[in-house]
C-alpha cells in the first residue's frame, strides 16, 4: 500500500543541483534512514517526499500514485504523511489532549471519534496521563513524543522524521530511539527517518542511504554499510577507522609507512587504501599480522581507546580493557587484524 518509489530524482535550486539522480524503494512497513552530512541534501528528499518541493527531474510514487509531476501533483496534505522535524513545534497553548487532537479537528472528524483516535494513541507514546497538560509541563522527551503522537494520529501511511531527536540530551536521545523504533515496529508503518547521527541510523533502521553531496553512495542494512562499505566515504561516515595507505602486490599488503605486510586475497592491485575498524585489531601474545608500539591508551570504562605507532604511522585500536589493563606506554605488542577493508586510492583525506 505505502511503498514508495523514487525514480531518478534530481533536484536544483537555480543553478545548484542538490541532489542528483536519485533512486530507492522502500518496502511497506520498514524503516529507512536517510544518513549523511550536513547540507548532502537529506531534507530535501523529505520535503519532496512531503510535497513541500517539487523534483526538478524523476518521479515518486507513493503506493501506486505518481505524486510529484506537475501533471498529477499532490498536495502534502493529501499524501496522507506524517511528518516530524527537528523543532517538534507543539502548541504552547494547547494541552496535550488538543495538540494530537488538532489534525483530526482540521478533518472536521466527530468528537468521540477523535477521544478515541487521541486516546488510542496516547498509549502507544506513553503519555495517557498527561493528556491535560500544556508543554512547558513536560520535559523534552515528552514534548518530543507529543509531536510523534500528532503525526501519528490520523494514522498515515508514511511517517517523515527529520532530525527529531537533535533537541535532546544524549540519554533521552538513547531512550527515544528505542521507543520509536517500537512504536514504528508496533503501527507497522513505513518511517523515513533523516539523520546526520550514525548510531541512530544503525540502531533503527532496516534500511540506510547514504548520502554525500547530493549522491547516493550506499544503500543497504546497518550490517552492510559497516562491515562492506562501498568506498572510503561510507567506511569513514559510518563508525571509527584506521585508514593505512598501502601496495597490494602479489597477494600480499604492504604499508607505505611501516614496510609491514599482510596477505591479501582480494583482487585490488597497486596503490590501495586498507580501512581497518579499531575494534578489529586485538593484541596477541603469539606472532601477529603487525607489531606497534603503544602510544596512549585511554580507559573508558567498557574498553581502552588506544594509539599504537605500527612504524611511521599511529593506528586506533579498541580493546577491552582486560586484554591488557597492565600494558605500559612505550611496550611494543603483536596485533592480530581480524577483518579490514581494501579501497582504491581515492586520493581523498579522510580523518580518523
Ligand atoms: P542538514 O543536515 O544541515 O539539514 P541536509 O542534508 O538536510 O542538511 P538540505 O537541507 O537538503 O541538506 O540542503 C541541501 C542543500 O540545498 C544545501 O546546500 C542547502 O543550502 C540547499 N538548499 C536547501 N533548500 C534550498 C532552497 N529553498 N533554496 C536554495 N538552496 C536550498
Amino acid at each position: 500500500m505505502s511503498r514508495i518509489l523514487i525514480k531518478d530524482v534530481t533536484k536544483a535550486f537555480g543553478d545548484v543541483v542538490v541532489l542528483s539522480h536519485f533512486d530507492a524503494e522502500f518496502v511497506d512497513g520498514s524503516f529507512i534512514t536517510l544518513l549523511g552530512p550536513s547540507g548532502c541534501g537529506k531534507t530535501t528528499m523529505l520535503r519532496m517526499l512531503a510535497g513541500f518541493e517539487k523534483p526538478t527531474m524523476g518521479e515518486i510514487y507513493i503506493g501506486d500514485q505518481e505524486v510529484s509531476s506537475e501533471k498529477n501533483f499532490v498536495p502534502p496534505e493529501r499524501r496522507d504523511i506524517g511528518m516530524v522535524f527537528q523543532s517538534y513545534a507543539v502548541w504552547p497553548h494547547m494541552t496535550v489532549f488538543e495538540n494530537v487532537a488538532y489534525p483530526l479537528k482540521m478533518k472536521k472528524m466527530g468528537k468521540q471519534e477523535i477521544k478515541k483516535l487521541v486516546d488510542e494513541i496516547l498509549e502507544i507514546v506513553h503519555l495517557s496521563q498527561y493528556t491535560q497538560r500544556v508543554p512547558s509541563q513536560l520535559s523534552g522527551g515528552q514534548q518530543q513524543r507529543v509531536a510523534l503522537a500528532r503525526a501519528l494520529v490520523a494514522k498515515p501511511k508514511l511517517l517523515l522524521l527529520d532530525e527529531p531527536l537533535s533537541n535532546l540530551d544524549a540519554k533521552l536521545r538513547d531512550s527515544m530511539r528505542f521507543e520509536i523504533k517500537e512504536i514504528q515496529k508496533q503501527l507497522g508503518i513505513t518511517v523515513v527517518y533523516v539523520t546526520h547521527d550514525q548510531l541512530e541510523a544503525m540502531t533503527m533502521s532496516d534500511q540506510v542511504i547514504v548520502i554525500n553531496k547530493g549522491c547516493i553512495q550506499q544503500v543497504g542494512t546497518p550490517t552492510d554499510i559497516y562491515r562492506h562499505p562501498e568506498n572510503q566515504f561510507v567506511a569513514d561516515f559510518v563508525g571509527k577507522i584506521n585508514f593505512l595507505p598501502a601496495e597490494s602486490k602479489n597477494q600480499k599488503l604492504t604499508f607505505k609507512h611501516s614496510n609491514q605486510q599482510i596477505p591479501y586475497g582480494g583482487d585490488l592491485i597497486g596503490d590501495v587504501v586498507v580501512g581497518i575498524r579499531p575494534e578489529n585489531i586485538r593484541f596477541v601474545s603469539m606472532k601477529g599480522d603487525l607489531t606497534g608500539t603503544l602510544v596512549s591508551k585511554f580507559y573508558l570504562g567498557d574498553v581502552n581507546d588506544c594509539r599504537i605507532d605500527i612504524g611511521g604511522e599511529l593506528i586506533r585500536v579498541i580493546a577491552e580493557p582486560k586484554s591488557f589493563d597492565t600494558c605500559k606506554e612505550g611496550e611494543t605488542f603483536n596485533l592480530r587484524i581480524d577483518e579490514f577493508m581494501v579501497f582504491k586510492d581515492s586520493g581523498d583525506d579522510f580523518h580518523t
